[in-house]
């Protein structure tokens, strides 16, 4: 009997994989079969940790460094990767930054860092992939938006904007490359624990438990669950969508 999410001779790129968020969907993805390319800008330990995890439990993996915020580098790692494994199937735009102020002390800086990272990333990541999709008639891209992109949240209009915008980029993909068998669909957390959380004060982890129906944070293998599920060839009638994973935060 097949196996439901069966990922095998799939090749899957996360972006950002080694840590967090992008680390779980590295292995769950590697879970079900997928060859999983690890990208990493600066954290190469944790990349290559994420790798070796993989491979002790029995799946196939590699890191490869490039900076999404670079459109020239990540368009031709990307292509590098898709013609070195002749094939690419799954990308996760996982990849993304949190420069958390209010509005008064935001600086220009602060929204291009945000936006070519966040929103860049995922375009040209995705720029890059859609070749070798559209040759195999076949692609799941799955980007990862987060609740302040719709709710909003004080001290994070840059990033809510950033995310807000991923959520339009999903919905123009899913309709430009439909055609073509490829998929494009959001995954949007709401507070999970990770190192871009790690920060947040006591007092401001327990308001936003207060204001979440299930009453606790997430955990980056709960976004990753999500994240397997569209990567999956079981989710082919789904695109353009937003899946929240956000404890009932925001419905
Ligand atoms: P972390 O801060 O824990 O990890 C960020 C990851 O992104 C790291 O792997 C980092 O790589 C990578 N990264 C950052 N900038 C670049 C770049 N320019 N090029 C390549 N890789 C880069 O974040 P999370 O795991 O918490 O978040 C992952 C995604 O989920 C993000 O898009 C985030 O916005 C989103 N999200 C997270 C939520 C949360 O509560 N944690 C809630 C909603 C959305 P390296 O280690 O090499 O720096």
């Amino acid at each position: 009997m097949s196996e439901l999410f069966d990922l095998a001779e799939r090749v899957a790129l996360v972006t950002g994989g080694g840590r967090g968020i992008g680390r779980a969907c590295s292995l769950a993805l590697a879970s079900r079969g997928a060859f999983v390319v690890v990208n990493y800008r600066s954290g190469a330990d944790a990349a290559q940790e994420t790798v070796a995890a993989i491979e002790a439990a029995g799946g196939r993996a590699e890191a490869v460094q490039f900076d999404v915020s670079d459109p020239d580098a990540a368009e031709s790692a990307v292509k590098e990767i898709a013609k070195r494994h002749g094939r690419l199937d799954i990308l996760v735009n996982n990849a993304g930054i949190a420069i958390d102020q209010l509005l008064l002390r935001v600086k220009p800086d602060d929204l291009d860092r945000t936006f070519s990272t966040n929103v860049g990333g995922a375009i040209f990541c995705t720029k890059a992939a859609l070749r070798t999709m559209m040759r195999a008639k076949y692609g799941r891209v799955i980007n990862l938006g987060s609740v302040v992109g719709e709710a909003g949240n004080p001290g994070q209009s840059i990033y809510s904007a950033s995310k807000a915008a991923i959520m339009g980029v999903t919905k123009s993909l899913a309709r430009e490359y439909a055609s073509r068998g490829i998929t494009v669909n959001c995954v949007a957390p709401g507070y999970i624990s990770t190192d871009m959380t790690a920060d947040l004060p006591e007092a401001a982890t327990n308001a936003i438990i207060e204001q979440t129906p299930l009453a606790r944070v997430g955990t980056p293998e709960e976004v990753a669950a999500a994240v397997l599920f569209l990567a999956s060839t079981e989710a082919g009638y789904i695109t353009g969508q937003t899946l929240r994973v956000n404890g009932g935060m925001y419905v």
